[in-house]
């Protein structure tokens, strides 16, 4: 396999070109976007009308995953693609099961950063940190990140709707492998991925291209290939599922409403 370049994040906000964290926040309703993002955001709105539902029932698996894990007591957080914040963030719902819990966000995206003050509202007891960097730059991310999380022990690595962003030459299954590597045993890997399965081909394939033109990639992943992520882990219950079906009973749950369908896969894995 082939791996490109990280790109090296800017600290500037490119205001002439649609960032994912600012469609993502488009759909989900919100301020932190721009003109270029919105016109995007329409164009695909036009192609798939169930993409602002996608986001909503992301969001909802990160609340319910998250909410999974601090029931089962995990103390440290590693979450990359956090994207722009809405309340309760992942910090929150951890903290709410474990105050102590210390937990360290990641995105490329300097925009994340700027909101850095609703991400670092650590409980006194806690800790939470920010790293700037791309996914794929994984040293830098483990490197920074071991002075909030001691890898030694048990840490809930979280990519939840970031790996469509990335293809398979851009590197997306080897930096899910170079992480899982640097953690203990008894971590966990949570993931999510937009699916084509169940949309109508065409429109898989219009929303694939509206991102292409806009210079970002969309890669949907069919059930095999979202599976083959967590090769060498322990898959929990109930497995590889769509994300309204992943432990409905934790929160809220965004269904997939009539004249949609499900949008993505989500499943979290233990590492033996
Ligand atoms: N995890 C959040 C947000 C998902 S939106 C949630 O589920 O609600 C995807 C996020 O991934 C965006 O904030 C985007 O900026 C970030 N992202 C996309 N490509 C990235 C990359 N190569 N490295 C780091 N972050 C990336």
């Amino acid at each position: 396999m082939t791996e490109a370049a990280p790109d090296t994040p800017s600290s500037v906000i490119d205001t002439t070109r649609p960032h994912p964290a600012r469609l993502y926040d488009w759909y989900l309703g919100g301020k932190d976007n721009y003109p270029v993002d919105e016109e995007l955001g329409r164009k695909l709105l036009a192609v798939a009308p169930g993409i602002p539902l996608a986001a909503r029932q992301n969001r909802a698996f990160m609340h319910r995953s998250t909410r999974w894990l601090a029931e089962r007591g995990v103390r440290q957080y590693l979450d990359i693609g956090t994207g722009i914040p809405t309340e309760p963030n992942l910090h929150r719902i951890a903290q709410e099961s474990v105050p102590g819990a210390r937990v360290v966000y990641c995105d490329n995206d300097p925009i994340v950063l700027a909101h850095a003050g609703a991400l670092l509202d650590s409980t006194p007891e806690g800790s939470v940190d920010f790293v700037q960097a791309d996914a794929r730059d994984t040293d830098t991310i483990i490197e920074r990140a071991a002075k909030t999380l001691d890898f030694g022990e048990p840490v809930a690595l979280s990519l939840i709707a970031l790996l469509h962003f990335l293809s398979d030459e851009d590197g997306a299954g080897a930096l899910v492998d170079r992480l899982v590597s640097a953690l203990a045993p008894g971590s966990y890997l949570t993931l999510s991925n937009l699916t084509g399965d169940f949309a109508p081909k065409d429109m898989a394939s219009g929303v694939t291209g509206f991102y292409k033109s806009g210079a970002m990639t969309m890669e949907l992943r069919d059930r095999a290939r979202f599976t083959a992520f967590f090769d060498g882990l322990e898959l929990v219950a109930p497995g590889v599922v769509v994300l309204e079906d992943w432990h409905p009973e934790l929160g809220e749950v965004v269904p997939a409403g009539e004249g949609t369908f499900s949008a993505g896969y989500a499943a979290i894995a233990r590492k033996p």
